[in-house]
């Protein structure tokens, strides 16, 4: 690929600001060597302002998501790619939410531009564990976990039954939920269906990946390692 096409598609401007970057000498090889457009130099190697460039295509990230900001990019309020910086927005392909999360739900958020690893990943068919820890309302009454288990609760508006999911509660208003299926608000769709109410949500767990310590807000790439962990 063309490097003005390769900087551009990072998000870094267009095409014509990217040219523009190349006539300053803005970009170089790691020695500080000023690069052309029709050089030909390996991702790695290219610096723009002494910095190198973001990951190429196949960036996959995750983000501790705070609750108060939306997965869409559409939303006038506060969007997931608030916390991310302003060019990842511009990547092209578009760097997306892998399974989202609602507004008000904090927690491990994956986002990537490969969309065969984003089906990889939300595809019932993969049964990745994702892991939900809720802080319920009212005191959980004995009988969610054999119903969550039955692989037989409909939600409305719904055609097929819910996949079984196990749920641990630990404490009488704190529960464990761990789904291998990621329908619309499902975690408070399925303990409103038996009476409850979720007051806070948070996504811990995708596979064997969880944020560890990364901090609210905070985000961070993905290596071949936490591939593997996830699957
Ligand atoms: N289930 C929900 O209800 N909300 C989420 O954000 C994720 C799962």
């Amino acid at each position: 690929m063309k490097l003005v096409k390769l900087i551009a598609n990072l998000g870094y401007g267009s095409r014509k600001d990217v040219s523009a970057m190349f006539r300053e000498g803005r970009i170089t090889d790691a020695a500080g060597d000023v690069l052309y457009a029709d050089d030909q130099v390996a991702h790695e190697a290219i610096r723009l302002d002494g910095e190198p460039l973001d990951p190429p295509a196949g960036l996959v990230l995750m983000l501790h998501k705070p609750v108060g900001y939306t997965c869409s990019t559409k939303d006038p309020g506060r969007i997931v790619y608030d916390l991310l910086p302003p060019r990842f927005r511009l990547r092209s392909p578009l760097l997306s939410p892998v399974g989202r999360l609602d507004r008000d739900t904090s927690g491990l958020l994956l986002m990537t531009d490969d969309g065969q690893l984003l089906h990889r990943i939300v595809s019932p068919k993969a049964r990745l564990a994702k892991v939900y820890e809720a802080r319920l309302a009212a005191d959980l009454r004995g009988d969610e976990g054999a119903i969550f288990a039955s692989g037989e609760l409909m939600l409305e508006s719904e055609k097929t039954p819910l996949a079984p999911a196990q749920l641990e509660s630990p404490e009488p208003r704190f529960a464990r939920l761990t789904l291998t299926e990621g329908r619309y608000h499902q975690v408070r769709r399925m303990f409103a269906a038996v009476g409850n109410h979720v007051e806070a949500l948070h996504r811990c767990r995708i596979g064997g990946l969880s944020l560890q310590d990364l901090p609210s807000g905070q985000w961070r790439t993905l290596d071949a390692h936490d591939l593997e962990v996830l699957f």
